[in-house]
């Protein structure tokens, strides 16, 4: 079967099924012929362009003289004829790709008169109107761009890739027209908030790791874990695709003391190899190798956190499987404008659309979905509340014993937990839980208070529910939520993060370092200089200034935090996997490759 007949056939059998969805119609079918990413792209290009198509269609009469093309197959055909860079993919000889080529004079007629009815002046200004036309409620959103500070500055990214845009003031502005507005996030240390029709796939920035497209919300994690130096090495628990991972390699880097070689590692596991590779290539690309020791494949839960490779540990990163209930655009079949078929009273305009049955909670607002969304993308529709309740309770288990796990690791002071879902279930309920749990309490974990948090997430005004929280108002306030729906333009999201004594008197705050302005550490808790620069005589005769001291005799991070606000702020989404609910495979830990 040819690519366009098995194009046709996923097309047409997501959007008659109730629940339908493009990936899984595609990604999901064993037996295709044709290589699934291109069955994909087609479909979803042609959906893309089908309000402009069928016009097309309708106007030349294509279907008229052609009697045995199907509306939808003469909606793919014509679109690889006008739009695809090589054209039909079929020989020239091929009875499909001649049934088309036949009426080029009058397809092309009728597409430039297409173009010119919506008043587009090049074939380049009618793509960016099709792509905001496309993106749906998706165009609600900012494209969240976190600048790649390995690699390059939000300075540098203003003056180049988006030297031509107009900087806004609110994120609501990036948003509220069509057209190239960027605005630097107020939360997140280098973050834009970016127009949603904007192409970043063919931008030299992005081909080269120097932005990375990730959630607002997905970079709180690692912003919240906050790495020092002498935090020591970092675990990413749970690391493909690699956006926090990434992440935290860039602070990890940022605060290596100058002329000095870095000392911490960023250890990254994730079980899935599939997976893994995807993570290998995002930290290659990212420019991140020297400070990212990973394996192909491993288990969190089989590492010992007894080892002496981990002895050194003292912040750990878990962003687990989840529901993937927060994630934003995916929840929709896109729409398909067929073709009239001569002669046919009916319009054949079809929304393929899936309409799911939304409900709603008691103060009226829409409720999640029962969708659950895998670590690829790929969505699950949960038929009863049941079902939902039995998912959440085995993910939820999953999570907490990742968590538990983490909380063993002799040297660790800080954890950050998060999850793509919106469920209590897996959010503050886990939080709770791995506060009651035994681990928990002989080690001394607490969760991290607002007022102790990097000054971002502390003003970052949408907190844990207090209800969810069992009534207590302090844990509800530690954890941070954010809300697809609340016009904050990012994805539902929760994290928390849990701190603990490990040296009395280091605990939760900076120590008594003395940082510059990029937070590096110049000067140790005994006031003596940490790099070469500040061995200096004269800086060697200076005492440590009294008025940086606080009341404890510990010294602030004032410049540091200064520095976070200066700078700006940017998704490759991360679902769950039910695969992944057992936890473990058969098999022992090896440690990391080099
Ligand atoms: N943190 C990632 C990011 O920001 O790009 C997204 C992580 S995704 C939500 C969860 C990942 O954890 C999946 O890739 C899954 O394969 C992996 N995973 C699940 N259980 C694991 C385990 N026991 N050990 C290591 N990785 C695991």
């Amino acid at each position: 079967m040819s690519l366009y007949h098995e194009t046709a056939e996923i097309l047409s059998a997501t959007s008659s099924t109730a629940g339908g969805n493009l990936k899984t119609g595609v990604f999901g079918k064993k037996d295709l012929k044709s290589p699934q990413q291109q069955v994909y792209a087609l479909a979803l290009e042609t959906c893309k362009w089908s309000p402009v198509l069928k016009e097309v269609i309708d106007k030349s009469e294509l279907l008229r003289h052609e009697r045995k093309l199907s509306p939808l197959l003469a909606l793919l055909l014509v679109h690889d004829y006008i739009l695809a860079k090589g054209g039909i993919a079929l020989p020239a000889t091929h009875g499909l790709r001649a049934s088309i080529e036949r009426h080029k004079a009058r397809l092309n007629a009728e597409f430039t008169r297409a173009r010119l009815r919506r008043k587009a002046g090049s074939l380049e200004a009618l793509r960016e109107q099709i792509a905001t036309e496309f993106l749906g409620e998706a165009a609600a959103y900012p494209r969240w761009v976190r600048v790649n500070i390995l690699k390059t500055t939000v300075e540098d990214q203003l003056a180049t890739t988006f030297a031509t845009f107009s900087r806004v003031l609110s994120v609501s502005e990036v948003t509220a027209t069509p057209g190239k507005f960027l605005y630097v996030d107020e939360h997140v240390p280098n973050l834009l908030a970016v127009s949603p029709s904007f192409e970043f796939a063919k931008t030299e920035a992005y081909t080269s790791g120097a932005i990375i497209l990730q959630d607002k919300a997905s970079c709180f994690p690692a912003y919240l874990l906050d790495p020092h130096v002498e935090d020591g090495d970092v675990i990413d628990s749970c690391a493909a695709p690699g956006n926090k991972t990434t992440h935290l390699a860039s602070i990890v880097h940022s605060r290596i003391p100058e002329n000095e070689e870095p000392t911490q590692t960023v250890y990254a596991f994730e079980k899935d190899s599939k997976r893994s590779r995807t993570l290998e290539k995002m930290v290659k690309l990212a420019g991140a190798k020297d400070i990212i020791r990973m394996n192909f494949g491993q288990d969190f839960l089989k590492a010992d956190p007894n080892s002496d490779l981990f002895s050194n540990v003292g912040c750990l990163l878990l962003d687990p499987s989840c529901s993937g209930s927060g994630i934003v655009g995916r929840d929709d079949m896109p729409t398909v404008h067929l073709p009239d078929i001569p002669g046919s009273s009916k319009s054949q305009l079809s929304d393929s659309r899936r309409k799911r049955k939304r409900e709603t909670n008691d103060d009226g607002k829409k409720k999640a979905q029962p969708v659950l969304v895998d670590d690829d993308g790929k969505e699950t529709l949960v038929s009863s509340e049941k079902e939902l309740k039995a998912r959440l309770e085995a993910l939820s288990s999953f999570q907490l014993t990742l968590l538990l796990h983490a909380f063993k690791f002799p040297a660790a002071r800080r954890i950050t937990y998060s999850t793509c879902s919106i469920h209590a279930e897996e959010n503050e309920q886990v939080v709770l839980k791995a506060l009651q749990s035994d681990v928990g309490k002989q080690r001394g974990w607490r969760i991290l208070p607002r007022d102790r948090q990097v000054r971002g997430l502390r003003e970052w005004p949408v907190r844990g529910s207090v209800d969810a929280s069992d009534g207590d108002a302090e844990v509800a306030d530690a954890c941070i939520r954010s809300y697809k729906d609340d016009g904050r333009g990012v994805m539902g999201f929760f994290v928390a993060a849990f701190v603990r004594d490990v040296r009395p008197g280091l605990e939760d705050g900076d120590g008594p370092y003395i940082r510059d302005e990029n937070g590096r550490i110049i000067r140790d808790h005994l006031g003596m200089p940490t790099s070469k620069l500040e061995c200096r005589p004269e800086t060697l005769r200076g005492s440590l200034p009294n008025n940086e001291s606080t009341q404890d005799g510990h010294y602030e991070q004032v410049e540091h935090e200064e520095e976070d606000e200066s700078m700006g702020s940017g998704d490759l989404s991360e679902p769950s996997s039910d695969s992944d609910l057992s936890g473990a495979d058969e098999g022992e830990w090896n440690g990391f490759g080099d």
